[in-house]
């Protein structure tokens, strides 16, 4: 019905713009070890790092996930890529590695769009 649409739209819109720890970092509102900054992204060390090398890319346009991307997205998508690809050839020169998780199955926890850059030691393949 047009009211179970309204409320779930609703609903949509909600989740969508929940505060997440990442917002309150971008905002500076949360402490955390940031490590580059622009006009566009901004990336600090993760907190419970998998490798010596764990950090977080995030664009300062809100997406709370990779699905919720779109084309007009493009050129954020784009710089978050060539930003953990920069900072992930000077912290970890052997070689690295760039993870999103997208949703449940992912085990995504924080649903404010990061990419992942884990290296700095012999990773393993594939990441089960
Ligand atoms: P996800 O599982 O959503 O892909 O990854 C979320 C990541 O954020 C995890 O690796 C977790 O350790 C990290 N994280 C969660 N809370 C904080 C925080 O408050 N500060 C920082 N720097 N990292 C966090």
């Amino acid at each position: 019905s047009n009211d179970t649409n309204t409320v779930k739209k609703a609903q949509q819109i909600r989740s969508q713009s929940k505060s997440t720890i990442f917002d309150k970092i971008l905002a500076k509102q949360a402490p955390a070890d940031i490590i580059y900054e622009d006009d566009l992204c901004m990336a600090f060390n993760d907190i419970h790092p998998q490798a010596p090398v764990h950090f977080l890319v995030i664009p300062k346009k809100k997406i709370p996930m990779l699905e919720k991307a779109s084309k007009s997205d493009s050129k954020i998508l784009g710089k978050l890529l060539l930003v953990a690809k920069e900072l992930g050839r000077s912290r970890a020169p052997n070689g690295f590695r760039l993870v999103i998780n997208n949703g449940r199955h992912s085990c995504q926890s924080v649903y404010y769009l990061h990419i992942h850059v884990i290296g700095g030691r012999q990773l393993k393949w594939p990441p089960t």
